[in-house]
């Protein structure tokens, strides 16, 4: 069977995650795999609330492990996501999708329980409403991952699942918090749900074929 992802060679996909590992965490083994496969990936980080020049270092290496491109919207404005207006975060959105004019979109699930997650959500849907991109979503931890429905789509990452993982424990601040090896097992269910060894979900919120 013929897979999307057999003509990604070339597409520009853009990420966009409200902290420093959440693309990682819910997205790394597709961005992996997507990048690998000849696409130009852009992780688009749009705040970090602490630890700023430690957690920035991760965050290049997290890209760097994945092969993608690191972008910092807002660079110059420090603290939480919630702290910018939402017409300030349509406007940046709306400058790299301009630029960047992605064939597919990555952004956190509205149903996610971190409000800074759903307020990239929203501001996200705002900014490619005259894109005709593919938009999917993703939830950014195993624990809401294993509590969610089903994605409508899964995306095989047996490839990439290390990676994955690797690019996670590029967070070494972390890593005292996190369980590792839930990634895995997420994956792996994940996985035994549409036949492959390892998977991550997403939610299709736009998808042109
Ligand atoms: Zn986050």
């Amino acid at each position: 069977m013929k897979n999307l992802l057999e003509f990604v060679s070339g597409a520009r996909v853009l990420a966009f995650g409200a902290h420093p590992d959440d693309i990682e965490f819910g997205a790394g083994g597709l961005v992996a795999r997507l990048a690998a496969r000849g696409a130009d990936v852009v992780m688009a980080l749009i705040s970090i609330p602490s630890h700023r020049e430690e957690r920035l270092a991760e965050a290049t290496e997290g890209a760097r492990i994945l092969n993608a491109r690191l972008a910092l919207p807002f660079r110059h404005e420090g603290g939480r996501v919630e702290d910018l207006k939402m017409h300030q975060l349509v406007a940046r959105f709306d400058g790299l999708i301009a630029e960047i004019r992605p064939d597919l979109v990555l952004t956190h699930d509205p149903s996610d329980l971190h409000f800074d997650h759903r307020l990239v959500h929203q501001a996200t849907v705002a900014a490619v409403r005259r894109t005709p991109c593919a938009l999917l979503t993703f939830l950014s931890s195993p624990v809401m991952n294993a509590h969610a429905a089903a994605g409508h789509c899964f995306a095989d990452i047996t490839e990439t699942i290390d990676t994955k993982i690797a690019s996670i424990r590029a967070h070494k601040t972390q890593l005292g918090k996190l369980d590792l090896e839930s990634f895995r097992e997420v994956a792996r269910a994940n996985g035994r749900m549409c036949g492959v060894r390892y998977a991550e979900t997403f939610n299709v919120a736009r998808l042109r074929i």
